[in-house]
């Protein structure tokens, strides 16, 4: 028996349309003795280019030579922000940089473990030359190896900075996050922020921030707006999730703390949607980000662009008010992805299980490969999870976990799926 999805194999016109590939398909071939979910990769590479590679929409003649058309203001910092902004996780192409920033985005988001410090040195080279005082070059307090633990001595968390200014090749970041913020404690480290005002002091950073997408999003971003202690907050923020977030958000404006949305593609899964036409799938990436900049408290948005037709296709949507048919677009795509699409800073089932299996952080890394195209950079951050923690576990499992998600998601066939797919990249 060939594996699904391997020539000649008959896929079923609905498992086709499954946002996933289908469960049946899938344990048809694990029971044929021809998947091993426990780390083999007999069909890995095969199955998931057939299924999951993500193709570009079209690229449409009126996107060509796109530029920003509106900027806003970032909160106290002062700076006007280009409403659609450069996220640069997965960025190795200096050129791709470079464009960005002649079509008028000033607003670039890099970290040190985005492609194990491959991101700062690409941008760092793409925008050499420019003018230093029009751009707002933003990183983390981070390494090319991971995250800082909280605890990190003030010194190697200085040192982790003037890394990223190395590779960038400048004297300052004008902004730098704490990373992937999952608690308050993480939020208020002593260490993180005496780092930061003696960085400050000594002109290498401007403004502190913070970014998260965890499970305790909205706790740990209404904490930073009161404390009076941030610059900037960088927020996952999508069509019509966390209503909370409209009044953090307020508050934020009114207190001059800038607000940056990012992952607001909602899993992009668009490009992948058999129910999807093509004029839908060229047009939901706008629409997305025409939502999100209706918010008149959304500062601005960062989302990743590591191809230069990416540039074209998303700057087209910049100054440009959200359309009815562009939130029917958006209530089309909730309406397919509903049982597919994890929802960051949920986290809902993460007690239920067993192995401690991060599930948001392994369906966030899947996320990546299967929908961003960013498949090494995933089976690199999949291998750092402690072994222990691994979704291999998910495969002989009676699953509690998908008892206590609220959005029914197929936890465990899609864990399965990710553990094969990362760990075989
Ligand atoms: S299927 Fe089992 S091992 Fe996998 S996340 Fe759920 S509870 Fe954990
Ligand atoms: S799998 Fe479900 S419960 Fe778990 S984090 Fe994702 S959306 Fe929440």
């Amino acid at each position: 028996m060939r594996a699904p999805g391997e020539a000649g194999e008959v896929i079923p016109d609905n498992e086709r349309r499954d946002p996933d590939l289908s469960r049946r398909a899938f344990l048809r071939g694990a029971a044929a003795g021809g998947l091993t979910l426990a780390g083999g990769c007999k069909y890995g590479t095969q199955l998931f280019l057939i299924h999951d590679t993500p193709k570009a929409p079209a690229q449409q003649p009126a996107w060509a030579g796109s530029r920003v058309q509106r900027y806003r203001p970032l909160g106290r910092t002062g700076f006007q922000m280009s409403d659609i902004s450069f996220g640069c996780s997965g960025l190795d192409d200096a050129a791709v940089a470079r464009r960005g920033a002649e079509r008028g985005v000033t607003y670039f988001d890099t970290s040190p473990d985005y492609s194990r410090a491959g991101s700062e040195l690409a941008l760092g080279t793409g925008l050499r030359g420019r003018r230093r005082d029009a751009l707002f070059i933003v990183s983390k307090f981070c390494t090319p190896d991971g995250h800082l633990a909280t605890d990190a001595p003030v010194a190697t968390v200085i040192a982790s900075v003037e890394g990223s200014l190395r590779r960038l090749g400048i004297d300052y970041l004008d902004l730098c996050h704490i990373h992937a913020c999952n608690s308050l404690d993480r939020l208020m480290a002593p260490n993180i922020h005496e780092a930061f005002d003696r960085l400050k002091q000594a002109g290498k950073v401007r403004f502190i921030g913070v970014s998260s997408h965890t499970p305790d999003l909205e706790t740990v971003m209404a904490h930073a707006v009161d404390s009076g202690r941030f610059d900037v907050i960088m927020v996952a923020y999508n069509f019509r999730n966390w209503p909370d977030l409209t009044n953090i958000f307020r508050r934020a404006h009114e207190r001059g703390v800038g607000v940056v949305a990012m992952k607001t593609l909602k899993g992009a899964r668009h490009t992948q949607l058999a129910d999807f036409t093509p004029s839908e799938r060229e047009s939901f990436a706008q629409a997305a980000f025409k939502w999100v900049l209706s918010n008149p408290h959304v500062s601005g948005l960062v989302v990743t662009m590591s191809r230069r037709e990416q540039i074209d296709e998303y700057l087209y949507a910049s100054g440009q008010a959200v359309t009815a048919s562009d939130v029917s677009l958006l209530e089309k795509y909730d309406r397919l992805v509903a049982r597919d699409y994890c929802r960051p800073g949920c986290g809902a089932c993460l007690d239920a299980c067993p192995y401690g299996v991060p599930v948001d952080d392994v369906l966030r890394y899947d996320m990546y490969a299967r929908n961003y195209g960013q498949r090494r950079e995933a089976a690199r951050l999949y291998a750092e999870l402690d072994v222990d923690r691994r979704a291999d576990h998910c495969a002989t499992c009676s699953a509690p976990c998908e008892r206590t998600c609220p959005f029914e998601l197929p936890i465990r066939d899609k864990l399965a799926r990710a553990h094969h797919r990362l760990a075989c990249a």
